[in-house]
């Protein structure tokens, strides 16, 4: 291929490449270099994708972290699985409509690949090929980007990110409590205060309807997506238009435990062991402190997808209106499925823009760590000392950046001002040779000289909001409006 420089286009494939560029021969081959264009923005983010900045990342790393903190205190693992997969690990499991909703391709060497639109399938495949011989229970997590070919809307992308858990080989029950104690657990963990759990059995309808598994599938799908005509239809089809009432009654209700006595009557009996099933999910949920509050039973949770065995949840945050579900999961079997033995499995996602949104919504996020210090040296003499002292601040753990840009020392305060450091070191050559610095309280712009080797405790220590001069205690200490909305 042949990119003049002068045609103004950004190639941003990184594959070599043969280049006419001034200072490459015509046959020599490198990888090409962007070249700089005006601000124009010549290239959009591809359709139901996002870019972050470092507002963003700093509450998406926030909701990610507190998951992983909580599932690590449940002695769950991290796990990493690649981000494509052979598509045949998404068709086995979910049967060949699922390409269509897939970014699936075929690579440079003829094979049908597939960017991972979830994280369960991948990691069932790693238990079976590598994790099998391990103890069990395996309680795994994993969090990363995942990609779906859907019609992009808010809190809908086509690569969005989730955090993810799988326990594998536990006793279903123990496991559905443990799994939904983490789901809702994280939910609290973030600090959000509305969280509403539904959970439902999808071994219940299973065992009510009485048809093969591909007619189950497309009766349970028509429920899932609550398509009335198509359940109908599909009913009709089947000989059991008669199912339809009962169906379309017990998908309606949603409640306390006593919703699970009203849908027995409406089964009339059928399904009673995944009712007592739930009935002792509520009991171990109480005991994990699971407040009732956090939870309904909810016969219409299907989560339509063939896989799932018993126990289904959805968690929602019910302050998002049409985005509310953040997340869920169930009990499942996809070892068998993938060539391993039958084993208890119980999984569950969380959306991690849901679970911003969420945080957002309820004022819940943190914010991002601010930088503890800015150091400035002054004069080409304090150039190397500078550093010196940036390195060991930050070798005591505190985050401190140094002027890059040679600026003046009035311009480097504004600068420290605008991206929001705790304290500004100023690093002359006269404070220098007397082994000090001038430390400046950036939010009450109190300024004092400290001995470089007291500086780190010096700027752990808590906010300076007085000159030392004002030994008499002041009404209202001096300041910055920054550093009284601090004290307020
Ligand atoms: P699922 O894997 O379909 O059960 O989805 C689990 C969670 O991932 C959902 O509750 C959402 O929070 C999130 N999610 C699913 N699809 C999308 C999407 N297209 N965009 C953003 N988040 C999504």
């Amino acid at each position: 291929m042949n990119v003049s420089p002068s045609r103004k286009r950004l190639h941003l494939s990184t594959a070599i490449t043969s280049l006419d560029h001034p200072s490459i021969g015509r046959s020599q081959k490198r990888l090409w270099w962007p070249t700089l264009y005006a601000a124009s923005p010549m290239f959009e983010r591809p359709r139901g994708t996002n870019d972050w900045g470092p507002e963003d990342m700093a509450k998406r790393r926030f909701v990610e972290s507190r998951f992983i903190q909580l599932a690590e205190s449940f002695g769950f693992r991290e796990v990493s699985t690649p981000t494509f997969e052979s598509l045949e690990l998404f068709t086995a499991k979910s049967g060949p409509a699922i390409v269509r909703e897939l970014y699936a391709f075929r690579d440079q060497g003829g094979r049908d690949l597939a960017l991972r639109p979830e994280f369960t399938a991948s990691i069932l495949r790693f238990y079976v090929s590598d994790l099998r011989s391990r103890p069990k229970p395996l309680k795994l997590y994993s969090t990363g980007n995942v990609f779906r070919y859907e019609e992009p809307q808010k809190g809908r992308y086509r690569e969005f990110s989730q955090v993810n858990a799988e326990i594998i080989g536990g006793a279903p029950l123990a496991s559905d409590g443990e799994a939904l104690a983490l789901g809702i657990g994280t939910m609290r963990a973030i600090g959000l205060k509305q969280v509403k759990a539904r959970i439902g059995n999808i071994g219940i309808l299973r065992g009510f309807l009485p048809f093969p598994p591909a007619d189950q599938a497309v009766v349970l799908h028509s429920l899932d997506k609550r398509n009335f005509p198509m359940l109908d239809a599909e009913l009709g089809r089947l000989g059991r238009p008669d199912l339809a009432r009962p169906l379309r009654e017990l998908i309606e209700l949603s409640g306390d435990v006593s919703v699970l006595d009203k849908a027995a009557k409406i089964l009339a009996g059928a399904g009673s062991a995944g009712f007592e099933y739930l009935q002792k999910i509520a009991d171990l949920l109480d005991a994990y402190g699971v407040s009732r509050k956090d939870y309904a039973f909810d016969m219409g949770v299907v989560r339509g997808l063939d896989y799932y065995t018993g126990m289904v949840f959805e968690i929602d945050s019910p302050n998002l209106g049409a985005e509310k579900q953040v997340g869920g999961g169930g009990a499942y079997n996809l070892v068998e499925v993938f060539g391993g033995e039958r084993i208890a499995q119980t999984g569950f996602a969380l959306g991690v823009d849901r679970l911003v949104m969420a945080a957002e919504a309820e004022k819940a996020t943190e914010p991002p760590r601010s930088l503890d210090a800015y150091v400035v040296p002054i004069g080409e003499g304090a150039q190397r000392k500078s550093i010196e002292v940036l390195t060991s601040l930050r070798a005591a753990g505190l985050a401190a950046d140094i002027d890059l840009v040679g600026r003046g020392p009035s311009k480097n305060l504004d600068y420290a001002n605008a991206i929001g450091t705790r304290y500004a070191v100023l690093l002359g050559e006269k404070e220098l040779k007397a082994g000090k610095a001038a430390l400046r309280d950036m939010a009450s712009g109190v300024q004092r000289e400290v001995a470089l080797a007291d500086l780190v405790d010096a700027i752990r220590s808590p906010p300076v909001t007085r000159g030392p001069e004002s030994a008499k205690p002041k009404r209202r200490a001096a300041g910055t409006r920054a550093a009284r909305a601090r004290r307020r």
